[in-house]
């Protein structure tokens, strides 16, 4: 108890120390920084065997609140409960492999961006999808629910997508797999971190070359806490300056770029 009471007073004194320099900022609960996120989505953030919680996002997340003098607490939910729970004072921020598109920006604001996603295509091994175009032909999409790839996948033929029947929203990006290997969908449309996690998970799948769409990936914080906002954007920008980000993003996935470099 008495160890919580020194922390939490030491949180306390760094907050000062840094509204000093930058504007006041408040958070969900003093001294903490809470991160709404969907723990299955991995590279970025997924669970550890022990019950915690890794990845890019998480990391960065923890860099970011140490900066702040802030103790991160990751909130595990829905990925389509993320942005909400932002808007509902819940939680402080998403933090999601979560795209910027001008739809949420109507909703959330948000950071700078810190990574780049691609929406890919995973397919059977044996299947005769071979490009995007293929999808056209009757065939089902599996996606994750409220993600871009499912807002693409289910948008109508004429705006370049395949039309809402055609598409199959799962919880998350594991189920919408799962639906693929029992032959329930023809392909998933997710992006192409997770999607190599999944293919190297299971065997029989595998990633068409082709890249559907290329987004940025950035923190979403409330409308209502622009001062949040810019002191989470600061700590961002200094952890890039620094390659503090870097060394997080090439910890999960440089090995990955190295076989792909190999192969090509
Ligand atoms: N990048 C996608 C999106 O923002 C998927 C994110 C996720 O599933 N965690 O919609």
């Amino acid at each position: 108890m008495k160890k919580n009471v020194i922390a939490l007073t030491l949180g306390a004194a760094m907050v000062m120390t840094i509204t000093a320099a930058a504007a006041e900022f408040s958070t969900v609960e003093e001294g903490k920084l809470y991160m709404a996120t969907n723990a299955a989505f991995p590279p970025y953030e997924m669970t550890t065997d022990d019950g915690g919680f890794e990845g890019i996002d998480v990391e960065i997340a923890g860099a970011i609140a140490e900066k702040l003098g802030l103790e991160l607490v990751v909130d595990d939910m829905e990925f389509g409960s993320t942005i909400t729970s932002v808007q509902a004072g819940k939680d402080d921020m998403v933090m999601a492999g979560l795209t910027v598109t001008e739809e949420r920006k109507q909703n959330i604001d948000f950071t700078n961006s810190y990574s780049t996603g691609v929406q890919v295509v995973i397919v059977p091994e044996d299947s005769d999808i071979e490009t995007v175009d293929d999808l056209a032909d009757d065939k089902m999409i599996g996606c994750q629910e409220g993600t871009t790839g499912y807002i693409y996948c289910s948008d109508t033929v004429e705006n370049g997508g395949y039309g809402e029947d055609h598409v199959v929203a799962y919880t998350n990006g594991a189920m919408a797999v799962q639906a693929l290997l029992t032959g329930k969908v023809d392909a998933v449309v997710i992006d192409s971190n997770p999607a190599k996690a999944f293919v190297e998970a299971n065997e029989g799948l595998k990633i068409l070359d082709t890249e559907y769409v290329v987004e940025d990936y950035a923190i979403g914080v409330s409308k209502e806490n622009p001062e949040l906002l810019e002191a989470i954007n600061n700590a961002l920008v200094e952890l890039q300056e620094d390659g503090t980000v870097d060394a997080i993003v090439g910890k999960y996935i440089n090995a990955d770029a190295d076989e792909e470099a190999a192969t090509e």
